[in-house]
């Protein structure tokens, strides 16, 4: 992408930006600010991308809206020859994965993943070299890298099916979620599954005792889990002790709350995720009282991108995401297979 001369509003803007400890900042959310990002992406053929745990002002500006692997598609069907992909590095990633012709820019190369981070390629070689014949499953929150060790792909949605479609004879290791893991391993009842000792720091912080106060507090709402979540043993554990009935309690990943939201007839809804996601579910259901159950639960890698950030980047084509071409062509392969199985949804 090319950098381009800003107008004189941009370039008023642009001079406002400043680099500080949480990222890019210095320009508000405006009017001003949400018609020049519009002009921008028209003049450089991008289309903007946000994840459901962006700030709202970078959901609302996006063209599409959506989970990891939703947007990922959407990514390699667009028209556009620039993809804007606001969310964390690793998903910017695997839409360059999908599509190595278009150019992928991210607002913030910072923008990382506590989970993604929790296991590197070296970690899962030496995993691996252990069990020699064991099948290498790994969610989506991963490096290309690490994505390119991989067999298959799962997302929370289809994780369970991807185990099953798996020889019950071969070991599997399962990486790098300890709590998707154990749903999984829940389901599946499968023993000669290993779970990497993984989690996500926003996640993990969601507990079994807000969650059991929040719902005790709240017993006719409905709750939404993301099995990524500390407390989707304990939401589980609720149901099965009858403290929630078992219909109430529904484990999901983001795309599937959307599609919950829209149907449900409960009028409050407990929310276990990352607290972006309320702005989704709160468009999709408005009369739907949606609440948080750790309203903490922020992510501040997804907030690095800033609508600083995003200004930054549509002017400066900046910064760019690469993944070398070797890397991506086995890491395409366990997408695909993630793909082909069952109903994929959109992971995270
Ligand atoms: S919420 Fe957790 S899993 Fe999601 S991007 Fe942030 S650190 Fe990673």
């Amino acid at each position: 992408m090319s950098i381009t001369t800003p107008s004189t509003t941009a370039d008023r803007l642009f001079t406002e930006i400043h680099d500080g400890p949480t990222g890019w900042t210095g320009v508000d959310a405006g009017p001003e600010w949400a018609e020049e990002i519009r002009r921008l992406a028209a003049e450089k053929n991008a289309t903007i991308l946000a994840h459901n745990y962006q700030l709202p002002a970078i959901q609302d500006i996006a063209h599409h809206v959506g989970d990891s692997l939703a947007l990922s598609r959407i990514a390699a069907e667009a028209q556009e020859e620039t993809i804007v992909f606001c969310g964390v590095h690793f998903m910017a990633e695997t839409a360059k994965i999908l599509s190595p012709s278009k150019t992928v820019l991210i607002p913030d190369a910072r923008a990382g993943c506590s989970l993604a981070d929790s296991i590197d390629a070296a970690q899962l070689r030496e995993w691996t070299a252990e069990h020699p014949d064991a099948v290498v499953v790994s969610y989506v929150n991963t490096t290309a890298e690490v994505k390119g060790l991989t067999d298959i792909c799962c997302t929370s949605s289809n994780a369970v099916e991807v185990v099953q479609s798996i020889d019950p004879d071969r070991e599997v290791l399962f990486l790098p979620d300890q709590f998707l893991g154990a749903h999984v391993r829940r389901q599946t009842g499968r023993t000669n599954m290993h779970i990497w000792a993984g989690e996500c720091h926003v996640h993990a912080g969601i507990n079994g005792d807000e969650l059991t106060a929040r719902a005790k507090a709240h017993p006719d709402a409905e709750l939404y889990v993301h099995p990524e979540c500390g407390c989707a043993t304990s939401a589980l554990y609720l149901a099965g002790e009858g403290f929630v009935p078992e219909d109430k309690v529904k484990i999901l990943s983001t795309g599937g709350m959307l599609d919950a939201a829209r149907e449900t007839g409960a009028r409050q809804v407990l929310v276990a995720t990352e607290i972006g996601m309320l702005h989704q579910l709160r468009r999709a259901a408005p009369e739907v009282d949606f609440r948080a159950v750790n309203d903490r639960a922020s992510c501040p890698y997804m907030k690095m991108i800033t609508p600083a950030a995003l200004l930054r980047c549509l002017t400066e084509g900046a910064d760019e995401v690469h993944v070398d071409a070797d890397v991506a062509a086995r890491a395409r392969t366990s997408v695909e297979r993630m793909i082909a199985i069952g109903s994929p949804g959109g992971g995270e």
